[in-house]
């Protein structure tokens, strides 16, 4: 009787272990639906619904089907942020086109200077980056003296490429306080996702926000998440499964992702 209790605990315990190792696990999952490539091929619709993304993580970035806006994903709550910088919750069965999202838990804690501009403040994340050869979410709460966004306004078919859409994004300033939602990905995901940042702002209030191009803030902290598992959902639609995703796209990206103000 006893060694049959004592074979119960046994198997409790270790089926308690092996849950907290799959906890741990799960969180250490950056999770991203389509790639960066589709999209800039013109794949503005996708069939996952913000419902299924936020199953995937409570932190995170992407857009809108139809290429409406920006997404945002701040402790569970997504917002959709549309050409103009207002910021509204979206209905769970909204879809996406490209999201990434990712269960926040920092692990590394980063302190910050006072930050002049959007490629001081890369050049300062990189430096205190424990790896170039991991995924990180970076979540950085501060006062801003400004923070420049853009968001692009909703495209109906036929769609055209994003390096030519993104000529009618609108942009706008905002300043004051708010959180800027982070990725820093490797190179070696060129093609798939963002290699390098990708930020996107929200105010304090939740009620604006954007992609970011430019920001200006008072020293702060970012609050840094490593992960370690990349997880990529592809569509399983006609348009994406007849794309031709043999190009290198890297100088679209380029284009796509700098602010038109300047130069490099
Ligand atoms: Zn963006």
């Amino acid at each position: 009787m006893l060694k049959a209790l004592q074979r119960v605990s046994t198997l409790a315990l270790s089926l308690f272990l092996a849950l907290l190792c799959h906890t741990a696990w799960a969180g250490d999952t950056v999770f991203q639906y389509s790639t960066i490539d589709a999209l800039l091929a013109g794949l503005y619709d996708g069939d996952m619904s913000l419902h299924d993304l936020k199953s995937q993580g409570d932190f995170g970035l992407g857009t809108l089907n139809g290429l409406d806006g920006e997404l945002i994903v701040l402790e569970g709550q997504a917002y959709h942020v549309t050409a103009g910088g207002k910021a509204t919750i979206p209905p769970d069965p909204s879809k996406t086109p490209f999201a990434t999202v990712s269960f926040f838990q920092e692990d590394t804690i980063l302190k910050l200077d006072k930050i002049s501009s959007l490629s001081a403040l890369n050049e300062a994340v990189a430096k205190g980056l424990p790896s170039k050869n991991h995924f990180y979410a970076i979540r950085i709460d501060g006062q801003f003296s400004s923070v420049k966004t853009r968001a692009i306004p909703k495209q109906n078919e036929p769609y055209a490429p994003l390096a030519s859409v993104v000529k009618e994004q609108v942009i706008v300033q905002f300043s004051g306080e708010g959180t800027l939602v982070g990725y820093y990905s490797p190179s070696f995901v060129k093609g798939v996702n963002v290699p390098g940042f990708h930020w996107h702002f929200l105010t304090k209030d939740r009620q604006g926000g954007g992609h970011v191009l430019d920001c200006v803030m008072s020293p702060t902290v970012a609050r840094m998440d490593t992960l370690l598992t990349f997880s990529v959902r592809l569509p399983d639609d006609k348009k994406f499964n007849s794309l031709d995703l043999t190009k290198d796209k890297g100088k679209e990206l380029h284009a796509v992702e700098k602010d038109p103000m300047k130069k490099k």
